[in-house]
């Protein structure tokens, strides 16, 4: 972050787009309730590890890492507290070792719980445990009032609703409680499966949704007969038993591993089609056998990117977007041949492009990303050619009513994301609410 005339420059994680603001930071609640106040207008920011322009606005931006302490572990009943900066790799060092995991977690443990919330934010067991909205018991929230609110399903219901994947356009929250998943050990029962093509990858998912946690990785610039191509890993937390002898003395402790760092970013040359293809086939062929049968500790299955510290320095300077939709499952076939035969004729591969199966949950948390589907999530450098392809798969995704996740994006159209409905709070307001609102 560059200062700039009392401004500070602010991205997301894709580095795209960059808003000179207005940067607040600090822990104490009478001092957000006044900057509230005074503000025209300002959106909360947890961890900044959004993609997109969710957590960006042009003339205040919240910070709320400082809000960074635990309240309460009961360890009775599992049930967590703390303030809304907490990130979800501190609350793992110490609930893991107790015989807890987080109920939901995405792809990164770097996030505030305030984030979660937020986003709503889902992961690898979205088809089989929900969301991380489904596991709050309430939260504190400042109104644009400056008022503290109690939120519950029982207790301000509909702001509490509202606040679930509401993308901070209802207020701060400053405290959460919410539930616990208890575990055996901090290990993962894996399998990992090479799909040959789209059909076979579908068959995986199909025949493996009794599994917690599923999610694919595909090749996206497979054409033809190898469209498709992925690697399916499903998984269970392993039980006592099932741990190899040498992590049976010790089955709740957490190894931390070195981290590697991209120091600087690389030039824009460095990720073209060539590296791509070359990455995706040294990806697949890593596994050798068509099936393969390991534990492995939960880092490695839940947060492989986490191990690289600013991979997204790999983008170069003008950063990425990540497009991720969903599209209804009885399209799945025939819409995601569509889309992967769109970028494989662009020739602008991702390196990572994440296929997951989702379930519609609770209809009250009606600003929800799932629906009954699978959903594809894509990385694509920021260059000249992009807003033409988005445009292109934004038509896709429409023709087979879908819908783009937020936390995600920066660039599509507005009937896309429009299933996040906050009422008018005139006060907390985002550049993505502002993009979207002058589409209209
Ligand atoms: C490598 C990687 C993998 C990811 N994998 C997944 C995944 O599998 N599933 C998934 O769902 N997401 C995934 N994400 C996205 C990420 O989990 C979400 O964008 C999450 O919301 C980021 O949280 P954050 O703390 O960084 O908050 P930010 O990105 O700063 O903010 C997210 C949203 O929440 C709001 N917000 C933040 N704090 C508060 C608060 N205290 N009060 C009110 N509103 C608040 C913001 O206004 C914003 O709209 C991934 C991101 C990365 C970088």
């Amino acid at each position: 972050m560059k200062k700039v005339d009392n401004r500070t420059k602010v991205t997301n994680w894709g580095k795209y787009p960059v808003v000179e603001t207005h940067f607040h930071l600090t822990s104490d609640i009478r001092k957000i309730t006044e900057i509230i106040k005074e503000s025209p207008s300002i959106i909360a920011r947890g961890n900044g590890r959004s993609y997109g322009d969710n957590s960006l606005n042009k003339d205040h931006i919240l910070s709320t890492v400082k809000l960074d302490k635990f309240i309460s572990f009961d360890r009775e009943n599992g049930i967590f507290e703390c303030e809304a900066g907490v990130i979800l790799s501190d609350i793992l060092d110490t609930i893991v070792p107790e015989g807890f995991f987080l109920p939901v977690t995405p792809g990164t443990k770097l996030i505030t719980v305030g984030g979660a919330i937020g986003a709503n934010v889902h992961g690898k067991n979205n088809h089989s445990e929900g969301c991380f909205g489904d596991y709050i018991l309430d939260f504190n929230l400042i109104t644009e009032k400056g008022e503290i609110k109690k939120c519950s399903p029982e207790e301000n219901s509909e702001l509490f609703w509202n606040t679930i994947g509401g993308m901070g356009l209802t207020g701060i929250i400053i405290s959460v409680r919410f539930t616990l998943k208890k575990i055996q050990t901090a290990y993962i029962k894996q399998v990992v499966i090479k799909a040959d093509n789209l059909a076979e990858i579908f068959k995986c998912f199909d025949e493996s949704e009794g599994w917690t946690y599923s999610v694919a990785w595909i090749d996206c610039l497979q054409k033809g007969s190898k469209m498709g191509r992925s690697v399916f890993m499903i998984g269970e937390h392993a039980d006592l038993t099932e741990l190899p002898a040498k992590w049976k003395a010790m089955p709740l402790l957490h190894r931390k591993k070195t981290k590697l760092n991209i120091p600087f970013n690389f030039p824009s040359f460095v990720l073209n089609t060539f590296t791509v293809k070359a990455f995706n086939f040294l990806y697949y062929f890593k596994q050798r056998r068509k099936v393969t049968n390991t534990v492995v500790d939960y880092d490695s299955f839940f947060y492989p990117l986490d191990a690289v510290n600013n991979w997204n320095r790999i983008y170069g300077k003008n950063g990425f977007i990540q497009y991720q939709f969903i599209i209804p499952k009885e399209a799945g076939k025939e819409g995601m041949t569509e889309i992967l035969k769109t970028i494989a004729r662009s020739g602008q591969g991702s390196f990572l492009a994440v296929l997951k199966l989702y379930k519609k949950g609770n209809p009250k948390a009606h600003n929800s990303f799932p629906i009954d589907g699978y959903s594809l999530a894509l990385d694509f450098k920021i260059d000249k050619k992009l807003p033409a392809l988005v445009k292109e798969l934004d038509e896709i995704v429409e023709y087979y009513n879908g819908r783009i996740y937020l936390a995600k994006d920066a660039m599509s159209r507005k009937s896309l994301i429009n299933y996040v409905k906050v009422p008018e709070t005139g006060k907390f307001d985002s550049v993505q609410h502002e993009r979207i609102e002058s589409q209209m």
